[in-house]
């Protein structure tokens, strides 16, 4: 059944955000995040806009590197980027990709720890819709901070 809803949430839609509603900007905040993408290995660039509840706008993008293992996804950069600058609740993150990718596992669990229900944004680089949905529906019966109390 979860499958299912995740199929129904998850969808290719012809969408632009081009204009200054929330997920327009959202949008417009990843796309230019996307133009500092370091991505000479996998030509991937990713762009990531998390929003906090304070209404400001984090951005984020992937940062390879030749020891592979020392790469962050752009969700992750954007996170930290808040986290370090003190904020901690979130509400939505938008992503742009090349093709419309929704965020790897690893971004999916940090992100889990701040908002387990954070509204997920994903476009492909002509801004078509291909993800919107919540976090929850996307890792389901995730491993927590609850896990640990
Ligand atoms: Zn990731």
């Amino acid at each position: 059944m979860e499958r299912f809803a995740i199929l129904t949430l998850c969808f290719f839609k012809a969408a632009v955000f081009a204009d200054d509603s929330a997920d327009g900007l959202g949008l417009k905040a990843a796309v230019e995040a996307q133009q500092h993408a370091y991505c000479p290995y996998s030509d991937y660039p990713v762009g990531a806009a998390l929003v906090g509840a304070s209404g400001k706008i984090y951005t984020g993008c992937n940062v390879e590197n030749a020891s592979y293992g020392l790469c962050i996804c752009a969700e992750r950069n954007a996170v930290f980027k808040a986290v370090s600058e003190g904020e901690q609740d979130f509400t939505t993150i938008y992503i742009i990709t090349k093709d419309g990718g929704v965020s790897c596992g690893a971004c999916r669990q940090v992100l889990y720890e701040f908002n387990p229900k954070i509204r997920i944004v994903a476009a492909d680089d002509a801004l078509n819709l291909h993800c919107d949905t919540t976090l929850d529906v996307l890792l389901p019966h995730a491993f927590g901070p609850k896990n640990l109390q």
